[in-house]
């Protein structure tokens, strides 16, 4: 089996310090732990950005300033920044992240409600930001919360936004999408070309259960605070307590951990685009 890929959702746009006073929130905070789940066994990182009161945002010096503090304790973390739209509706602010050159960023091809919000992303817009993905060469992470996203996702590529192999993400368990069950994994990890590679993000109580499924099936891993903010057992969860989790889980199995570089060689991110973004910040 393939070696086993573990990415950190470290942040997100929902929870905040009341709810886990382990969440990272500030670029010194972010990149603090990026360099603890570096060390743990992680190799990609999704990131989202938070301005002073802790809100989500698009701004790109706050960005910037995240992607410094990691480069500079993590040189070799694979950074995947996030074009969610709970920091703003604006359809070139969520693709600023795009077009900083991250080695990945999120892509979610559909809609779905999501707790308090309709996760919008229209077909204008999906097509779109397919074209800044093309535009820049970053690679998506495919965040699938709901099964016709897989099929938008194959007709972009059949349109030539996309080349293969692509790289999903199955986002299950989220209050408003398809349950966190076993038997949906299945089902998506199925319905998606051979040659892909995907990962799951089981939210709440979801989390370690499919982490652990995606292990014994081959797929790969995301787990992180913007997913669930406990361990099973109840107890506060922080990410590199959830991140030494799975390395035990996989330790058990007989799983592998993948490096960042042999996550890129994986994941069919050219390794000459590590750097990419730091010329791009200045
Ligand atoms: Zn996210």
């Amino acid at each position: 089996m393939e070696k086993l890929i573990i990415t950190v959702a470290l942040t997100g746009n929902v929870p905040a310090k009341k709810d886990n006073v382990n969440l990272p929130v500030t670029p010194e905070e972010i990149a603090e732990d990026v360099k603890r789940c570096t060390d743990a066994g992680a190799s990609l990182f999704h990131v989202h950005a938070r301005d002073s009161q802790q809100r989500p945002t698009l701004d790109k010096s706050i960005f910037k300033e995240i992607i410094r503090n990691i480069k500079q304790v993590s040189p070799d973390a694979i950074i995947q920044l996030s074009t969610g739209a709970r920091a703003g509706k604006d359809w070139e602010d969520r693709a600023a992240p795009v077009r900083l050159l991250p080695e990945m960023a999120s892509f979610t091809t559909g809609s779905n409600n999501l707790p308090g919000i309709v996760y919008e992303n229209s077909p204008q817009f999906i097509e779109f930001l397919a074209g800044v993905f093309k535009e820049t060469g970053v690679k998506p992470e495919i965040e699938v919360f709901e099964t016709g996203m897989i099929n938008n996702a194959l007709h972009l590529r059949k349109k030539g936004f996309f080349e293969s192999p692509l790289h999903f993400d199955f986002v299950l368990g989220a209050p408003g999408a398809m349950p966190g069950t076993v038997k949906n994994l299945l089902f998506l990890s199925e319905g998606i070309p051979s040659d892909s590679t995907w990962t799951v993000a089981g939210i709440g109580k979801a989390e370690i259960p499919l982490a652990t499924a995606a292990i014994v099936m081959g797929g790969h891993v995301r787990i992180g605070l913007e997913d669930n903010l406990y361990m099973p057992d109840g107890s506060l969860a922080s990410n590199v307590k959830l991140v030494e989790k799975i390395v035990a889980i996989a330790k058990e199995i007989g799983r592998d951990i993948a490096e960042p570089d042999e996550a890129r060689s994986i994941l069919s991110i050219p390794h000459e685009n590590k750097n990419r973004i730091l010329e791009t910040i200045g």
